[in-house]
Order: structure tokens, then sequence, then C-alpha cells
């Protein structure tokens, strides 16, 4: 029998197999032409993903979270005031992260499942003192989405600079940074964008690269500081080797050809079979009476999925009989629900064979764990969605 799990949590995914073969190359020097071909081509690659043709990518080695530091440690100086809208547990680290580098912070907070209304965040921002709103797209532990056009309208009237945590959703979701005027985007190498972990990715508008130029102070952190990066970034993009830190080779080999699969398949198609996937599953969970986190399903990610554990089923047996079925899912992470509910990532390369067994793999699960439904119900709907 094939050992090999399918890996459906939201981050890592799984990853194509082009992807797999460049960190699996003998690694290049950091200064070979073919390398620094590879990263300048990478960073071109990027403005197009994120719909950015104005901004300045930065790739730097480490995770998701250093990529929230990037945003937090360049763009703040003490004092300033700091908006955060919090969908759940990465809107309330950002929180604590601005607070290191000692900006004033107001969190504004959604119950699990739902958005901060608008209303309340105009009221907020009609004081006219912040510096700086930062919301989570796709909220992680909830699989919440913020309305990412509407965050760029507000911080556009409000003159406010906008960054976007969108780890768990640039490419997957449909962004276009340039057009719905959000400063800063970004993410991770490990979710919808489909490398390995290791790498923070973050793409800069000229208005937050501005504020940043005009600092007072200089950055507090010094792995962080974009004037160690910036010039790396523009001398690799224009074919230049530069060293400040050792940049991931591999990770970078990767990034380019991950980029270029996206690319080839198209931001609009990839926006559109995310929605396909997320709908698939949704239509699962409701004809098997599952009830899910977000309280609509227009607040639903299409990047992963959040449903509550049926009443009376205990989660971790369902979770190993998942498991059992081939199929790798995540337990819960909002501090408040996590033993009440799962998680199921479909970003990246996701495809509908992915889903199908996904799907089948829960009811199998479901029957073991004695829960009483129609075996098939849930595939039914998963197929008619998935067939449209
Ligand atoms: C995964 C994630 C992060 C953190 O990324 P790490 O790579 O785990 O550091 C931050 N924000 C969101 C929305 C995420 O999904």
């Amino acid at each position: 029998m094939k050992s090999r799990k399918l890996l459906m949590i939201p981050g890592p995914v799984e990853f194509e197999h082009e992807v797999m073969q460049a960190m699996g190359a003998p690694t290049n020097s950091h200064v070979a032409p073919a390398f620094i071909e590879s990263f300048g081509n990478a960073l071109e690659l990027m403005r197009k993903v994120w719909l950015s043709p104005s901004g300045q990518p930065f790739v730097v080695a480490g995770s998701g979270t250093l990529a929230m530091d990037l945003a937090g440690a360049n763009l703040t100086e003490p004092g300033d005031a700091v908006l955060v809208i919090s969908t759940g547990y990465f809107g309330d680290r950002f929180a604590e992260l601005f607070r290191r580098y000692g900006a004033e912070v107001k969190v504004l907070s959604s119950k699990p499942g739902e958005v901060v209304d608008t209303k309340i965040i105009e009221k907020e921002l009609e004081k006219g003192i912040y510096k700086l709103m930062c919301f989570t797209h796709v909220d992680t532990s909830t699989a919440v989405r913020v309305d990412a056009r509407l965050m760029g309208e507000l911080g556009t009237r409000y003159n406010v600079i906008t960054i976007l945590d969108g780890v768990c959703s640039v490419a997957g979701e449909e962004i276009r940074q340039d057009e719905w005027g959000i400063d800063v985007v970004l993410t991770a190498s490990q979710k919808a964008i489909g490398v390995p972990p290791g790498l923070a990715l973050l793409m800069a508008s000229p208005k937050a690269m501005l504020k940043w130029s005009k600092r007072k102070q200089p950055v507090f952190n010094y792995y962080a500081d974009w004037s160690n990066w910036l010039p790396i970034m523009k001398a690799y993009e224009s074919r230049k080797p530069a060293y400040f830190g050792t940049p991931a080779v591999n990770l970078i080999e990767a990034l380019q050809i991950s980029l270029q699969l996206i690319l080839a398949e198209g931001m609009e198609q990839r926006f559109v079979r995310h929605e396909k996937m997320a709908s698939a599953v949704r239509a699962a969970f409701n004809s098997l009476k599952m009830k899910q986190i977000p309280i609509s399903n227009e607040l639903a990610a299409n990047t992963l999925s959040a449903p509550y554990y049926p009443t009376g089923i205990k989660g971790s047996d369902l979770i190993r009989h998942m498991n059992e079925a081939g199929i790798i899912v995540a337990g819960g992470l909002h501090v408040d629900l996590k033993a009440g509910y799962f998680r199921i990532g479909h970003m990246g390369s996701v495809n509908s064979s992915d889903i199908v067994s996904t799907i089948g793999a829960l009811e199998q699960a479901l029957y073991k764990c004695g829960y009483e439904f129609t075996c098939g119900k849930g595939l039914e709907a998963a197929q008619i969605e998935l067939s449209d």
C-alpha cells in the first residue's frame, strides 16, 4: 500500500515535483551567474503574482513571522499609532509584534468566525491618528476572510499605510495589491506559494518605502532592517551579486520554479480554482450537517476550511481515522475554540482529486466514529461543485 499521505493542512502544503527537484539539486554558489538569474527572475515574477507592478519585493530566509517582523520593524517608530484588525490568532500576534517596536497599538477584535464591523473601523480611523492599519486577510485559526479591497479603500481614504498579512492567502485568494491600494502584502513560502518552509516574502508599495526612508531612528531589528536587504534585492534584480546574509539558495531556485508554475496557470484561473475547491469542501460539510467557524459563506476563506467536530465525536479520533485513510488534517488553533474544531488546508497546487480523497477520508472517519449520516452524501455534494 502507498505509504505517503496527502498533506491537507494550512501550510506546509503539497509541493509540485518540479519545485522539489529544485530543492534537491546541487546547491549553487550564491554569486554563480545561474543563481543570480534565478533570484532576479523570482523578484520580477513576484510582482506579477502580487499584481503589484510598482512594488518593491523582499525575499529573506525565515518563516512567515519574519515577514510580519519585516513589516513591523521597518514601518513603525516608537509612538506611532497602529490599528490592528484582528480576526484571530495571527492578528493578536501582529499586535504584540508592533508593541515590541514601541507602537501605540489599538486592537479591534471580532468574535471568532466573524469580521470587525466596517463602521467600527471607520470610526477609529476618523480619529486621524493612525500611521498604520494591519489586518489578516485569511485568519488561519478561523478560516475567516476579510474584504481586502475594502481595507485598501479605507487605507487610501484615511491615508494610513495598510499591511495585509497574506500568509494564508497570497497566490490563493484574489489580491490586487496596486489596484486595491494595499501598501504591504506579505506571505511565507510554504502556503499557497507552494515552496517548502523557509522564505519570508513581502511586497512594499512606494508609499511604504517612503515612510521607511523618512525614519528618524534606525530600525531596531538588525536582521530585518531594509537598509541591509534593499541593496541586495536591487542588485540581484539588476543581475548583479551582492551580499548581506547568505540567501537560501535552493529555496530561491524553488521559488522561481513555483512562481513560474503559478503564472503559467494564470492568476485569474488560480483564484477561480481555489474558489471552486473551497466551495466543494463547504458543500460537503453542509450536506454532512457539519458546522463551520465562519458564520457565512461570504466570510469563509478559499484557502482553508475550519469545521467543528460534530457533537459527540472525539476530535482526536476523527483526525486519527482520517490519517489512517491517508489524509493529514490539522487540529484547531484559535485559543478559545481549539478543542472543538479542525482545519483542512486546500491551497496551492490542490486539485479536485485531492478534495474528493479528503472528503472520502472524512466520511470514513465519521463512519468509524459512529456519526449518523448517509455515506456518500458529502462526496456527492463535493462532486457536483467540482463538476460544475
Ligand atoms: C502561517 C501564518 C503565519 C505565520 O507563518 P509562519 O511561517 O508559521 O511563521 C502568519 N500569518 C498567517 C495568516 C498565517 O497563516
